[in-house]
């Protein structure tokens, strides 16, 4: 298969061209897939794309004019392919559905951990030789009340985590999961999980009806003084609601991995750019704000796994095996 791959960074091209034993021809390409970029398909059989790639209806009718007939996303998530418009064109999609929830339940750990202990701040003024303890102070997360969102194969992994630290967990999910409950999980609605927990770490798709999941309504309910971390999508929370509730202090730590406008952002050295999103800019001036740009996957298994799992959906597509990673609508 001729695949042309977009928004590939150097570990993406590595880790392919580890896997890839001469199976597939790959053209990697640093532009984001859009309705500008999709002339580049042209003599493909696929295109590979990633979280903040465009695949949106125009964008998949032009693929289809240039005779695309797979689109295999090296990501978990789907929410940026119109899968309507992908079945109309009769081009199947397929993604990688797990390749480490661990990565990113660790990672939501290392969020909680650095915003908690404030080991970013130490860690520099160390390096400053300013030894003072003042404004350090954190908190025991032993016996806090943490509510996870969405306890799927990566909720999961976090719950184990936090259990790990001795926290009490409670979760809410649309599917309440046996497994969860066996590790002493109690399901509760959304409002009591907001109303009860110290921590919220939000774990479910976006979708249409988790868009702003946590807006005005949401940072209403919750508990004075809590700690939100979100590494699943930036659209699950209302960003603008989340500047407010920072403001008046319902949010008193606040850690993502995602933002809603990330696709203009991350992923990019915009070191010597003015940044033109005021509302990061403004998330950027607290001091108790932590954001990494979408980085929870990055570790050398995780990327091992999405490379071989991709490589292979190639394969299947190819040699017409079932595809068992399929996107259903
Ligand atoms: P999963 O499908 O295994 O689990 C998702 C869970 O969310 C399921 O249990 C599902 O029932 C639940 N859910 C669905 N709709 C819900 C709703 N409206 N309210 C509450 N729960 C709902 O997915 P996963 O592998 O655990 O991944 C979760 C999310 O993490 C992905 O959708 C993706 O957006 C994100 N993710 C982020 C990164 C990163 O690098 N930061 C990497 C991979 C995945």
């Amino acid at each position: 298969m001729k695949v042309a791959f977009f928004s590939t960074k150097s570990y993406d091209i590595s880790s392919f061209e580890k896997h890839n034993t001469g199976n597939h021809e790959i053209i990697f390409y640093e532009s984001t897939l859009n309705t500008k970029t999709a002339k580049l398909t042209q003599g493909c059989d696929a295109v590979c794309a990633f979280v903040n790639d465009h695949l949106h209806e125009r964008t998949i009718k032009l693929l289809s004019e240039y005779d695309v007939k797979l689109i295999a996303m090296r990501c978990a998530g789907f929410n940026n392919v119109d899968l309507k418009a992908a079945a109309t064109e009769n081009i199947k999609v397929v993604r990688v559905p797990a390749y480490s929830p661990m990565a990113v339940a660790e990672h939501a750990s290392a969020l909680i951990l650095t915003l908690n202990r404030k080991t970013h701040k130490a860690y520099n003024r160390v390096r400053e030789g300013n030894f003072s303890l003042e404004r350090l102070t954190g908190f025991d997360l032993y016996k806090k009340t943490v509510g996870v969102v969405g306890t799927g194969k990566i909720g999961q992994y976090f719950i184990k985590i936090m259990k790990g630290y001795g926290c009490n967990v409670i979760a809410y999910d649309l599917y309440p999961n046996d497994a969860v409950k066996a590790l002493g999980v109690s399901y509760v609605s959304m409002d009591e999980l907001l109303e009860q927990s110290d921590i919220i770490s939000l774990h479910c798709p976006l979708t249409e009806d988790t868009h702003h999941l946590i807006g005005k309504e949401a940072f209403s309910k919750m508990k004075k003084g809590a700690m939100l971390i979100n590494t699943s999508r930036g659209a699950l929370i209302d960003t603008v609601e989340a500047v407010e509730a920072l403001k008046n202090k319902t949010l008193e730590y606040f850690g993502i991995d995602v933002y809603e406008q990330e696709e203009k952002l991350f992923f990019r050295d915009l070191s010597e750019n003015i940044i033109m999103d005021d509302v990061i800019s403004r998330l950027i001036s607290f001091p108790n704000v932590l954001i990494t740009s979408h980085q929870g996957f990055l570790t050398h298994e995780a990327l091992d796994k999405i490379a071989e799992v991709t490589l292979g959906n190639l394969t299947a597509f190819e040699t017409e095996e079932h595809l068992e990673n399929e996107v259903a609508i």
